[in-house]
């Protein structure tokens, strides 16, 4: 993996790629993951309340003897504890799953009407108290971020999109581009489905890397974060070596001209 950093707006430091965890809930298995991800370089986990699996992240670097100072923890508050004391007290229960002082980055998992400006309002006194280095947001489409533009004392460092080469979100990148927020990609891999798009396949045989490698390298060059996910050694280790190889403009391109504006996810609901 390389330790490529990206500087957020607070100043603070974050890898380009992290490993992402939902969906892992045997602990085995995660375990299994965790440990082979750490191995590889890995050193941002990224994951959420929903998932259900933050006692076992914790427990897992805390067996690892990982040192705090070298990783970057994201997690995210869920739907059901928005507002401004469920966000508080939802925190500091994470961290005790965690077993740890403090998060690098929190997010809020998706955009809901109630509770918009609360939830944000808990997220800047959090970070004021140190629980977490840094805030940002979650599936916030640009109506969100300018939505909270109003009322907000500082604005979100990041916003963790679905990014992929069905989906590659060029307009709502731009303008996070313009208002300094970075651009963290979820399922940077669509989950799979688009591996078998025929640019892509001939892409990853002329390299001769795999369609994942691609394009997670297509992501690396766009100067995105990303967080891809799987629970086998091999294709962690696959998806950490992508930095030993470089696509044209015009293989750039062409992974561009792969979008349908397809979404995995359903679309994030409207604040008014
Ligand atoms: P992903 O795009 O990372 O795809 C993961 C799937 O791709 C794996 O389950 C596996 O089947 C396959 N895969 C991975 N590497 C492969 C390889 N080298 N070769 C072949 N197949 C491979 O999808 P994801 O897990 O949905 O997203 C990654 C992370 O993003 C999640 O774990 C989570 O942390 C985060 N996420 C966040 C949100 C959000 O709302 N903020 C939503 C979804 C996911």
């Amino acid at each position: 993996i390389s330790n490529n950093l990206i500087t957020l707006a607070d100043g603070n430091q974050m890898p380009q790629q992290g490993f992402g965890v939902y969906k892992i809930t045997d602990q085995d298995e995660f375990n299994q993951a965790v440990t082979a991800a750490w191995e590889q370089g890995y050193r941002l986990f990224d994951t959420a309340q929903m998932y259900e699996n933050e006692q076992y992240l914790g427990k897992i670097l805390h067996d690892l003897q990982v040192p705090r100072e070298e990783l970057f923890i994201t997690t995210k508050i869920s739907e059901a504890n928005q507002g401004y004391d469920a966000t508080i007290r939802s925190l500091k229960e994470s961290l005790k799953k965690l077993q740890m002082d403090y998060v690098d980055l929190l997010l809020i998992h998706w955009p809901i009407n109630t509770h918009f400006f609360d939830t944000w309002r808990a997220f800047e006194d959090l970070k004021a108290q140190g629980l977490t280095k840094s805030i940002g947001v979650s599936n916030y489409g640009m109506v969100h971020l300018q939505y909270l533009a109003t009322q907000a004392r500082e604005m979100p460092v990041l916003n963790q999109i679905e990014v992929s080469p069905y989906m590659s979100q060029k307009p709502l990148i731009h303008f996070h581009e313009e208002n300094n927020i970075a651009t963290q990609a979820w399922s940077p891999l669509g989950r799979g489905k688009v591996f078998n798009e025929p640019t892509l396949v001939k892409i990853a045989e002329q390299k001769h890397r795999s369609p994942a490698q691609i394009i997670l390298r297509w992501h690396y060059q766009n100067g995105i974060s990303f967080i891809p996910k799987s629970i086998h050694p091999d294709r962690i280790a696959q998806n950490a070596q992508i930095y030993d190889f470089e696509l044209t403009t015009e293989e750039m391109h062409l992974m561009d001209a792969i979008n349908k504006n397809h979404r995995v996810s359903k679309e994030p609901e409207l604040v008014y």
